[in-house]
């Protein structure tokens, strides 16, 4: 369509066939360069108006001044291609190190600002999320949940054939489908990278100083690339334990786990965090006996504790046995290489066929930086960041599961890689409240929260007001024939007694990973209970039971008092 982009005196280049950068009137200094081949040859940026405008025609108050350069210089790198460029320039508006959730989303948010964006992955985009965490992990808890369903189909006047008395799992074939749904995801993914223009680099980044970054090819080739900004996004890996080195066969961490052919007859998890619970309760499901390890008094740190309560009775009744508050010594593998015997507690001890260490995930950040790059890295390995995701070097940002004190969830990750994104454009970024971020466990019974449970809103000062309301009096949970958990809402209790803002919410139960949106936007919104139960929730659904609980909060409730 002959997009062009202009200047303030009106010179005119075609999109794809120059660089333009863009610099403010009187501003001087920095500049910043936008390749509008790389831009879908629509858009062009100007940081200092904070705006995207159409590459077409106008853009007087834009000031951009026209460099010419011939050709776009583009290497073309893919998902899977190798780091060699053409020899050209590399420059970037912004360059990101690691292709993860906080690296693809800044990437992916960037690019639809215009800017134009190098990123350098070493392994798959999509990173632990994709390949071996929130992805594969959720496709094998819908394994256990299909195999759930099956076995109670009968309640339902099914059957399901009439030799077939109990279902059977053939793991490798849920393994398959596993990477199946990974790999279409993944083609996704660096299908959008590719039609955003962003350009991707394979292999392993390194900063330097004055935002130089090395990259280095599996092949022993090497390119350096400068942004204008970069974004350090590494992401983690799982930790270990003394005693307990992963092997891949006997000591699992989650990267086994997911790739697992076969189902062990019995597991010990150690660490009952969210991942721990999930990994528990998929075993589970599927047959596995399943022991969970957990050092702190009870599983789920930092849940409500009626949520724990409910999801450690499931467990139990289901035959999980959690082990909390106990200290693990190390194990002791049978010498035939099946199994291994864990000691722990006051010499006791446990055979199990595999161990699965699930204890927490330290940051990535060996040989992401040179000391020349003046980035602060914490004692314990991650790189420390303000409220707006800038480290302590100008210009170089962090995202995601590297950033110290910040939760390591996937979710998290966008959201700050949009701040980033925002503030190198100079748009208002309101930071991440990580306190009311959302929660999802995927285990049987799910879990999901939002703001501050009953016990941390007491001990933050408030006098507080709380409503529960259980799944089994919800049509809904009766006819899917699932009634285990509930509803909790903790509000304010204002000085007259009545109920003000919202400062919880926690579910436990069918589904309620899909139903927290409403409770997170009434916590994060600062919403009363008084406001929220204006709002009307469909019937039959589950999520009358959040709205129900809400109401009852008012002071008055439908069903529940
Ligand atoms: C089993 C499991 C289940 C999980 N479930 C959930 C869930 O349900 N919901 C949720 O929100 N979160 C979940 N998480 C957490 C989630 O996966 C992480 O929070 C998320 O992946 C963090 O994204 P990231 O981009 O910061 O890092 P990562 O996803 O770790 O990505 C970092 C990327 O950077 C690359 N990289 C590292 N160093 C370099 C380098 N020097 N050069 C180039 N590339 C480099 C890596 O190869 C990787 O691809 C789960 C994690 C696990 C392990």
């Amino acid at each position: 369509m002959g997009s062009a982009v202009a200047d303030r005196n009106g010179d005119r280049v075609p999109v794809g066939q120059g660089r333009i950068v863009d610099r403010h009137d009187g501003w001087g200094g920095s500049r910043r360069t936008v390749w509008p081949g790389r831009l879908g040859a629509t858009r062009a940026v100007c940081r200092h108006h904070a705006a995207s405008v159409p590459a077409t025609d106008d853009i007087d108050d834009i000031l951009l001044e026209v460099v010419p350069t011939g050709p776009e210089v583009a290497t073309e790198q893919t998902a899977t291609g190798g780091t060699e460029g053409n020899g050209e320039d590399h420059h970037f508006d912004v360059v990101i190190i690691g292709g993860g959730p906080g690296g693809y989303a800044a990437a992916l948010y960037g690019a639809a600002a215009g800017l134009s964006i190098g990123l350098v992955e070493l392994d798959k985009v999509g990173g632990t999320c994709l390949h071996r965490g929130c992805v594969p992990a959720k496709e094998f808890l819908e394994t256990a949940s299909v195999y759930r369903t099956v076995r109670s189909a009968s309640d339902f006047g099914i059957e399901a054939g009439p030799d077939q008395k109990e279902p059977t799992v053939t793991f490798s074939v849920s393994q398959d489908r596993k990477q199946q749904v990974v790999t279409q995801l993944f083609t996704g993914l660096s299908g959008l990278l590719k039609g955003r223009g962003v350009t991707v680099f394979n292999g392993s980044g390194t900063l330097l100083g004055d935002h130089r970054v090395r990259i280095a090819g599996d092949d022993g080739s090497t390119v350096e690339v400068t942004g204008t900004d970069v974004v350090l996004a590494a992401g983690s890996v799982p930790r270990t334990i003394p005693g307990f080195d992963v092997d891949g066969t006997v000591v699992l961490t989650s990267d086994e786990v997911l790739a697992l052919e076969r189902l062990p007859e019995s597991v010990a998890v150690i660490g009952g965090g969210a991942i721990g619970c999930e990994f528990a309760s998929m075993f589970s499901d599927l047959g596995t006996k399943v022991t969970v390890f957990e050092a702190l008094p009870s599983i789920l740190n930092g849940c409500d504790e009626d949520v724990v309560r409910t999801v450690a009775r499931s467990f139990k009744k289901r035959g999980i046995e959690v082990k909390a508050g106990v200290t693990l010594h190390g194990h002791t593998p049978d010498p035939s290489g099946r199994g291994t015997v864990v000691s722990f507690g006051d010499g006791e001890q446990l055979a199990v066929e595999a161990v699965v260490v699930s204890v927490g995930r330290r940051a990535r950040t060996e040989g992401l930086i040179t000391g020349d790059a003046g980035v602060t890295i914490d004692e314990r390995g991650f790189v420390v960041a303000d409220s707006s995701m800038r480290t302590s070097a100008a210009g170089v940002w962090a995202v995601g599961d590297v950033v110290a004190g910040t939760p390591q969830l996937a979710h998290v990750a966008f959201a700050e890689a949009i701040v980033i994104i925002k503030s190198i454009l100079g748009e208002p970024a309101l930071p991440v409240d990580y306190a009311r971020v959302p929660w999802a466990i995927y285990c049987h019974p799910e879990v999901a929260f939002a703001g501050l449970t009953e016990a941390a809103a007491k001990e933050a000062g408030f006098d507080v007001i709380v409503k529960k309301d259980p799944f089994g009096g919800n049509s809904r949970a009766r006819i899917i024939g699932d009634t285990e958990g509930m509803v909790k809402v903790v509000a304010e209790k204002r000085p007259d007694g009545s109920t003000g803002r919202i400062l919880g919410v926690h579910m436990v139960g069918p589904w309620v990973t899909e139903q927290l949106g409403a409770g997170y936007l009434a916590v994060n919104w600062e919403a009363t209970a008084e406001e929220v139960a204006h709002f009307i929730q469909p019937h039959p659904s589950l999520s009358e039971t959040f709205g129900e609980t809400v109401l009852a909060l008012t002071g008055r409730g439908l069903h529940v008092a």
